[in-house]
């Protein structure tokens, strides 16, 4: 085969139609259940401002230094979207959702764009689904946020997760914790990682992120975040694990789990799948309660997670599990001669109008090629025509699962047909 002339870029895939039926078979679960957990849809540009991205993500993160698509045109700084929790606020602020009363419950499912360096489950493109509860400081929206993460998983089949949770207090919590870990890490600064010594100056909670091997004692050796939570972080906490434990969703406390940003407060929550290799985490969230503000809105409390819809048809390839059916299409007409081909075409419209899918060839081929067509497409029933069957007004009608054929009117076949849909 020739050698094509165009491929996408580095990290971005085409979804081939035998896939887009995965990717909807999920689309459409994730929607059908956060409708039951009554959260509506939010769409937002692909584009947004750079200064958003950095002030909502954070300059000192790894997706704002290293890995956004930016451009600029005219007097407009514009990024790709790598990721949709500032968006939202955004979206929020600007839009005075709060005016609509109640707690602003909200999901996305789109594509985010980050500059990284591609590896399997890792693309410059991806695409997440989530949600954003704003509104409530109450451990309740922590909770059904989680429960929501979980559900999706488990009603797709993917059962083996392990829930990873943590605090990190209030801002009065954080602070006095960030002190200690300084205190921890300082006389050693010098045998951290370069980045850590890096995030050591401008954000020392994100050294307990750290992959590097030369950090992992010093980690190890830390404080712990939690042992730093003032009266209410420790109530708010502890009630995110009461109302977990009741709902009987298991989870691991990890104290070194953190969201490195100075807005992120409160819970930390990340699902990690031992299904996905190098790249094991699923989805990841917490509260923010500082963004809205952040960002130009009033004070206002939100929590949300997002989560990676590639990580997630990973897994579940990895566990075998189905998602949606093969192609299929209800209808084939199989024509023979031009009369049979002007009939057949008008045909189609009636048979579509009953909600049957219905298909003919586009090829002028012989009836044996359409009848292998028709196979191909996975044709429920073929109806044969040529011009006997015009003459006597009765067209063959055939089950392509076991060959039984009959000679019908059209409006019989039609009658069957839409008896059988519906
Ligand atoms: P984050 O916004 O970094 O907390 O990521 C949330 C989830 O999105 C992760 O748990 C992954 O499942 C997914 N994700 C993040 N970055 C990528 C990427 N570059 N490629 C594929 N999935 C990603």
């Amino acid at each position: 085969m020739a050698q094509p002339l165009y491929s996408t870029h580095l990290g971005m895939t085409d979804i081939l139609p035998d896939d887009v039926r995965k990717w909807q078979y999920l689309e459409q679960l994730i929607r059908t259940e956060a409708e039951l957990f009554n959260l509506e849809e939010i769409r937002t540009p692909i584009m947004e401002q750079t200064e958003l991205i950095i002030r909502g993500i954070g300059q000192l993160t790894d997706i704002v230094s290293k890995e956004i698509f930016s451009f600029s045109r005219g007097d407009d700084n514009y990024v790709l979207r790598p990721e949709l929790t500032a968006p939202v606020v955004r979206s929020y602020v600007e839009h005075h959702l709060e005016q609509r009363g109640g707690s602003q419950k909200l999901y996305y499912i789109g594509p985010m764009f980050r500059a990284e360096r591609p590896q399997k489950g890792r693309q410059r493109q991806f695409h997440q689904f989530g949600i954003e509860v704003i509104g409530s400081d109450d451990p309740v929206a922590d909770v059904e946020v989680i429960a929501f993460m979980i559900h999706i998983y488990q009603k797709i089949g993917i059962t083996n997760t392990t829930l990873k949770l943590n605090s990190i207090g209030d801002p009065e919590s954080r602070k006095n914790y960030v002190e200690a870990l300084k205190n921890h890490l300082e006389p050693n600064l010098e045998n951290l990682s370069d980045v850590s010594q890096e995030r050591f100056k401008k954000n020392p909670l994100r050294i307990l992120d750290s992959k590097e091997k030369e950090d992992q004692p010093f980690i190890d050796s830390a404080p712990l975040i939690t042992d730093y939570l003032s009266e209410k972080s420790k109530k708010h906490y502890q009630k995110v694990k009461e109302y977990l434990t009741d709902l009987g969703i298991s989870f691991e406390t990890d104290p070194y789990l953190v969201r490195g940003m100075d807005y992120y407060t409160e819970t930390a929550f990340e699902l990690i799948s031992p299904d996905l290799g190098s790249q094991d985490a699923l989805a990841g969230g917490g509260r923010y309660d500082l963004l809205v503000e952040e960002i130009g809105g009033q004070p206002t409390p939100a929590v949300g997670f997002a989560a990676g819809m590639e990580r997630l048809l990973i897994a579940c390839e990895e566990l075998g599990i189905p998602l949606g059916g093969e192609k299929e299409v209800d209808v084939y007409i199989v024509t023979l001669g031009d009369s049979a081909r002007k009939w057949g075409l008008s045909k189609l419209s009636k048979i579509r109008s009953t909600g049957v899918s219905a298909t003919m060839d586009y090829k002028g081929r012989s009836m044996k090629a359409q009848m292998k067509d028709a196979n191909r497409e996975n044709a429920r029933y073929a109806i044969i025509v040529g011009d006997h069957e015009l003459e006597s007004g009765k067209f063959t009608f055939r089950d392509m699962a076991d060959s039984e054929e009959e000679a019908l009117p059209f409006q019989e076949i039609l009658k069957l047909l839409e008896k059988e849909k519906h």
